[in-house]
Formats: structure tokens, C-alpha cells, sequence
């Protein structure tokens, strides 16, 4: 069976076959092997608008029901979402290039996190707040805020969305959602179980939407006045773009950007686990993680030893088609993704680095772009080595005293996520504390990829400072009200002010 007919047979199993129109032009390619699996017309900046107001209707409906009643959605969706978790989990793999392992683990994400909305949909609750005044009482309240636009990235095509989404629709808001132009067939797939699930419960038509197209489409998803909340996932170069946009018309935006994260590898480190945890976070999603592991910085003591054994485990990495079982490095999203890897090892190297494992291409499938994972063995922090590149390439920079570690650590843009392996307690403290790792998430004994949903997920600096997933993320997609009310006969002043 061909990949193209692999996909048509998900979408009959989940009960909406996909409108292809040959003369679309959002071309559908697997980089399994990079062959056409359809186009799909995009949409015009007229059509996101009618979705935007389609989206608009919906919610001024479904912030009426009841938050707890606004959970029994997302059970259902949560339910069919595991009745379809391997065609799914198929589906992102033949479309983001992610081993079939990985692509289940992402559809379990969605699963999970409409798991913690539908509890949360009891939880959306403000303070009670002592007022100064006598006879009075202040509260906070949690509104629906409205239409959520949400723009994604090819590589999470659909655990970004679902960390936005269920929150959103617990909150009572609705979604226009923009996925990445290289990913639009997991979307419609999860666009039809949203709808089904909405049958199922008597939830609106229209609350979630999904837009198809490039840049231009998102544009016009960012500019329109009627979405409060522009939530967009992608390349710090995409963020500085969305971001002064909205802005412009004092919307709000949650931004999850790019990432260059480093592990510290102390000389008390457990080097098994290092280097498990490293490989992991650094060739998972042939590094195309928004946290897989770009830098190692290592303790000179335990230097050699640690690059002989990641170049070891290097030499054995099975790369090929993530839909055979067994590999664990699958293809890179495109040509451009090829070349940018090239070009950010032949820097390296003329910075002064040494390529001591991959570094290459590798056969994979006819029509793929398969790379052999690279690790660069660096003299210093070049500019390179700041930049991320989204391929696998691992820089090896070494330290003396875990201040200057920190301090190479935190001297990057971008603050996503970090890790120190070590087994002292102080180094480990130290890590976590403010002034250790500046990053958004920062982990002990584990690699920098793979988080859980339970924990706010986000970074700082070039990364937005966005906050999505767990934790208290969902108010985010809430607004605030605060609420003073007067119980007594009298109507005293703030601050003591007397006004005749
Ligand atoms: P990208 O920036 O090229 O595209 C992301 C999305 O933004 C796409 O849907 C794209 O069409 C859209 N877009 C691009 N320019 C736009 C504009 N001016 N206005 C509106 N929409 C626009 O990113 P990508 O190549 O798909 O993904 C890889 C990048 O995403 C990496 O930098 C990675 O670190 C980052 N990422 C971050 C996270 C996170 O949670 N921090 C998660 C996944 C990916």
C-alpha cells in the first residue's frame, strides 16, 4: 500500500475522508519520502475571516454553558481521540517524519491534557479577597475570553493545538486554529473528531475552525480584531512578526518559540544516564524538537570520556522510515532542513570545531532527507552554536566551575529548557534556583525533551514567555474580572478619601 492510500484509509476509519482539490495549492508531502499526498485549496483572507465569525457565534453560545458542561466536550473528544490514537499517531508520523512511537506518545499528549481540562472545568476558580471598607467584599471571577486563534509548527502538528484547545474549550472560548502549511492533514483529522464530539454532546457548531495556508493566512488570523488571544507556536523569526502585530491592536499573544538547550554534565554526573538522556533529547524527532538538546556542556574532567560514548551510541542509531518498527531516527522535514543542518556543521567546523560523530546523509528512503545525527566538538560559543539550528546537531563545549558552566549556559537568546546531570545536591539546587538556568524549564538527571503536561510548559527570552499545558496555563484563556460588592448602608471610600 502506498502512503497516499495508507492516509486515505485513516481518514475512512475516522469517518471523514479528506476534499482534495488538484488544484490546491497547499501541496500535502510526506518527508517519509517526500511524495505528494494530496493539495488542498488554502483559504483567502476573506474565508478566515467568515471563520473567524463563524468561530465568533460559536462563542457567544458556549460561554453560556456551564464550565463543568463545557468538560463533558472534551471527555468525548478525549475518548475519541483514543479510540483513533494509532491512526493518528500514523498520521503524524507520514506527515511530521516522527518515529511511530513518537507520534502515538503525541496523540497520548492530547489525550492527557483533555484528561487535566475536564477536571479543570470543576477548578476555573477566582479569590476572595479582604476589602478595606466595612460591609464590603472583593472576588475575582474567570470569564471566557472569546475566539483563540492558534497558529502551530509543523513538528508538534497536533499536541501544541490540544494543549490549546481543551484549555480553551473548558474556558469556554472557541478556536480558529492555523497549522503549519507542511502538517494540514493532522488537523483536518482532528478538526473532524472535535465536530463529532460536539454532535455527541450537544456542543455549538463552529467552535473549532481551521484555516489552511502560509504566512499570509496566519496574517490575517493575527490581525482580526474579533480574536483576543493570538497563541502561536513556531521560529522566534515567526514570533517577532506575530507579536508587534497584535500588539498593534492591543490583543494579547502567547508565544511558544525556539529553543537552544543545554545540558550540564557535572563530574559527579551518573554518565549512563547522561548519555541516555542525552541521545534521547538530542536525535528524538531527528532533532526537530522545539527542546531537543543543541549544546552538552561537560565537566574537562569527564570530557572524552562522554563524547566516546555518545559517538558510540551515534554509530548505532537505526535511521530510516519512522513507520518501520525499530528506528529511531527518521527523516528531516525538507530540503531546506537538509541544508540548513550542512551549513550549520560546515560553520562549526570553520569556527574551529570537530565533527566527531554523523554529520552526513544517510540513506533512509528514496525521495527522504535522512541525516546521520552530528555531534561538533567546539573551542568556544561561536554564533553557530547560539543559533538554532532544527536538525540534529550537538555542540560539545566543556567547563571548569559550574559558574562559568551557568554562565555558557544562560549566554544564548533563547530560554526553553535545560538540564544538570549530577549527583550533588548543591550543584543540582544551585541549577534550579534564579540564578542558575534561565530557562522557562530547567530538569535534574533528565534530558531537556519530553515534558509532561501536568507542568506550564514554556520559555523565556527568544521564546516568548508563553505559558501553555498545565499548571494555572488555562488563564490564559480566560479574562479577569474583579468584582467589589457593597453589602451595607454606607458607601465609604478606598484609601480613606472623603468626598463631602
Ligand atoms: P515557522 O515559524 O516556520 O512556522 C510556524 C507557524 O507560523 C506556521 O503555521 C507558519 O505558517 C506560521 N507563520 C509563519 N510566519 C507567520 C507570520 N508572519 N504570521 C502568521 N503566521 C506565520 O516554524 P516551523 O518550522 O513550523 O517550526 C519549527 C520552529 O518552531 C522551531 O523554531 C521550534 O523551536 C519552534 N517550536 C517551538 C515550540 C515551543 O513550544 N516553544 C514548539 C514547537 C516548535
Amino acid at each position: 500500500m502506498s502512503i497516499a492510500e495508507h492516509v486515505t484509509e485513516i481518514f475512512e476509519r475516522i469517518g471523514a475522508p479528506v476534499r482534495f482539490d488538484a488544484a490546491g495549492e497547499i501541496v500535502c508531502r510526506t518527508p517519509i519520502d517526500g511524495s505528494e499526498l494530496g493539495r488542498l485549496a488554502a483559504d483567502t483572507a476573506a474565508s478566515v475571516g467568515d471563520k473567524v465569525g463563524l468561530a465568533h457565534a460559536a462563542f457567544e453560545q458556549w460561554r453560556t454553558v456551564p464550565a463543568p458542561a463545557r468538560g463533558a466536550f472534551v471527555r468525548e473528544l478525549g475518548e475519541l481521540l483514543r479510540e483513533h490514537k494509532d491512526d493518528l499517531g500514523a498520521l503524524v508520523s507520514i506527515e511530521a517524519g516522527k518515529i511511530l512511537s513518537e507520534g502515538q506518545g503525541e496523540v497520548q499528549e492530547m489525550i492527557d491534557i483533555c484528561d487535566l481540562a475536564v477536571g479543570l472545568s470543576r477548578q476555573l476558580h477566582g479569590l476572595t479577597i479582604a476589602s478595606e471598607r466595612p460591609g464590603h467584599r472583593m472576588m475575582e471571577q474567570w470569564h471566557p475570553l472569546g475566539v483563540v486563534g492558534v497558529i502551530s509548527a509543523f513538528n508538534f502538528p497536533v499536541a501544541v493545538w490540544s494543549w490549546n484547545a481543551a484549555l480553551a474549550f473548558v474556558c469556554g472560548d472557541s478556536i480558529v486554529w492555523k497549522p503549519s502549511e507542511k502538517t494540514v492533514l493532522t488537523a483536518l483529522a482532528c478538526r473532524a473528531l472535535a465536530e463529532e464530539a460536539a454532535r455527541r454532546v450537544g456542543a455549538p457548531d463552529g467552535l473549532l475552525q481551521v484555516v489552511v495556508g502560509a504566512r499570509e493566512v496566519g496574517e490575517a488570523l493575527v490581525d482580526d480584531p474579533r480574536v483576543p488571544l493570538v497563541s502561536a507556536t513556531g521560529s522566534t523569526r515567526m514570533g517577532k512578526q506575530v507579536a508587534p502585530r497584535v500588539a498593534a491592536r492591543l490583543g494579547r499573544t502567547l508565544l511558544e518559540l525556539g529553543g537552544n538547550n543545554a545540558a550540564v554534565i557535572a563530574p559527579s554526573a551518573d554518565l549512563d544516564l547522561a548519555v541516555r538522556g542525552i541521545v534521547f533529547s538530542a536525535v528524538g524527532t531527528a532533532g526537530q524538537r522545539c527542546t531537543s538538546l543543541r549544546r552538552v556542556i561537560v565537566h574537562e574532567s569527564l570530557k572524552d570520556e562522554l563524547v566516546q560514548r555518545l559517538a558510540a551510541a551515534y554509530e548505532t542509531l537505526p535511521i530510516g522510515s519512522p513507520l518501520d518498527a525499530g528506528t529511531l531516527v527518521g527523516p528531516l522535514i525538507d530540503e531546506s532542513a537538509a541544508a540548513g543542518f550542512a551549513k550549520a556543521i560546515d560553520q562549526a567546523r570553520s569556527d574551529g570545531g570537530t565533527l566527531v560523530a554523523g554529520g552526513t546523509t544517510a540513506d533512509g528512503v528514496e525521495g527522504g532527507h535522512y541525516v546521520h545525527p552530528a555531534i561538533v566538538d567546539m573551542p568556544a560559543q561561536t554564533d553557530i552554536v547560539k543559533a538554532e539550528t532544527f536538525a540534529p546537531v550537538l555542540y560539545v563545549l566543556t567547563y571548569r566551575d559550574l559558574d562559568e558552566a551557568i554562565a555558557l549556559h544562560n549566554a544564548v537568546d533563547q530560554g526553553l529548557s535545560s538540564a544538570i546531570f549530577t549527583m550533588d545536591v548543591r550543584e543540582a539546587e544551585l541549577f534550579v534556583s534564579a540564578t542558575g538556568s534561565d530557562c522557562g524549564i530547567a530538569n535534574v538527571n533528565i534530558g531537556t525533551s519530553g515534558a509532561e503536561i501536568g507542568g506550564a510548559f514554556g520559555g523565556e527570552k527568544d521564546t516568548g514567555g508563553g505559558r501553555e499545558s498545565g499548571s494555572d496555563a488555562w488563564r490564559n484563556y480566560m479574562r479577569r474580572a474583579t468584582n467589589t460588592i457593597n453589602y451595607s448602608t454606607e458607601l465609604p471610600l478606598a484609601q480613606g478619601v472623603d468626598f463631602g
